[in-house]
């Protein structure tokens, strides 16, 4: 048996799939019970009375040139959350499999492990050491039960990127044991190479990339998983029938055409900018005790009174996210780089 179908659930390799309806465009369709006319007073141009394919085949292959890997290594979801999600109900068998997480770090995988019934074990980032990763702990900290071990890179909520090597070394030494899954959520802020092109020589490596940060489309819900092609096959078992809607499709696909994406490179060119003066003016402020340097959009900081920050910047028609739930980050708060004009009134209400 290969070492994927060992690894997952049993009565999920063992699953018979739901038969969607047949994917034949050149034929018309009466076979998928949708009304045979566009929807009354809607736009005709989208299709909408159709249901679309269930891995739309021209995002699926422009996402897959866009990271660098073949089309049969990609699984569309709706946001990586949706992935996350997929990959502890595959993988997590309940009160038997447990995830592995690094905090302070992304709540989903925690949150998607208990909803799935699994246990959460923690091998902490090293905060003396701007939270690297702890390769030795992780590893001693994975039972024979982990079945998913969750690196995020750069890391939310501290914004360092973990050390290639470090994950690597994980990913190696837990080969044909666990899934070693990269969360690149925040990679197009770092100018970091993607893991994505180690796939091949890491067979239990998975990254997750997302079309909500660095593109803008966090209100379209598109994340891709990009897996060795056999895991990509065992969570399209499961993905429900049609989950990327044609609107979300038509909305990808036009954000990735060449026009787009140079209108997108200037907005990340600001962005970046906008990052480094935040740094900057923030490290300036007599009410913040320390700043975490970040290679994403947002910056961690601690404050001397965090409350009052938060109400400072709320007076200011300005949220910033609360981090004093994390482990160690009692005073902290991540703040989202926003435009120009945003980052001028936050630090204004701080000064
Ligand atoms: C925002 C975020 C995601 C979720 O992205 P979606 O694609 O919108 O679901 C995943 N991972 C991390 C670390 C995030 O911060």
């Amino acid at each position: 048996m290969s070492w994927v179908n060992e690894l997952a659930r049993p009565d999920i390799v063992a699953l018979r799939v739901y038969e969607h309806a047949a994917w034949r465009p050149e034929l018309e369709r009466l076979h998928a019970n949708e009304l045979p006319w566009d929807p009354a007073g809607g736009d005709a141009r989208n299709g909408l009375n159709r249901y679309p394919q269930p891995q739309p085949r021209e995002l699926l292959e422009r996402l897959a040139a866009l990271y660098g890997v073949e089309p049969d290594r990609v699984l569309l979801g709706r946001g990586s959350d949706e992935a996350i999600d997929l990959l502890c109900r595959a993988f997590c068998r309940a009160g038997e499999d447990a995830v592995l997480i690094c905090p302070p770090t992304f709540g989903m995988y925690a949150v998607s492990a208990r909803i799935q019934g699994a246990a959460v074990l923690e091998a902490p980032l090293l905060p003396e050491q701007g939270f690297a990763l702890d390769a030795n702990a992780v590893l001693a900290r994975c039972t024979g039960a982990t079945k998913l071990v969750f690196l995020c890179s750069p890391n939310n909520p501290t914004g360092n990127l973990l050390e290639e090597r470090s994950m690597l070394r994980i990913a190696g030494e837990l080969a044909g044991r666990a899934l070693v899954v990269v969360d690149e959520a925040y990679l197009e802020f770092s100018g970091r190479a993607s893991l994505a092109q180690q796939l091949r020589e890491y067979p239990n490596l998975a990254v997750l990339r997302t079309l909500s940060k660095a593109y803008g489309l966090a209100g379209a819900r598109c994340g891709a998983l990009l897996a060795d092609p056999q895991v990509i096959a065992l969570l399209r078992k499961i993905i429900p029938p049609y989950a990327i809607p044609r609107l979300t499709v038509a909305a990808a696909l036009e954000r990735l055409a060449p026009q787009a994406l140079e209108a997108g490179r200037a907005q990340l060119a600001t962005l970046l900018r906008e990052r480094s003066r935040l740094e900057r003016e923030l490290a300036a402020l007599a009410r913040i005790t320390r700043l975490w340097p970040s290679d994403a959009n947002f910056i961690l900081a601690e404050f001397t009174e965090a409350a009052t920050a938060l109400e400072r910047a709320a007076a200011a028609g300005l949220l910033v996210r609360d981090a004093r739930a994390y482990p160690g980050l009692g005073r902290a708060l991540r703040i989202s780089v926003g435009t120009p004009e945003q980052n001028t009134r936050l630090l204004e209400a701080w000064s």
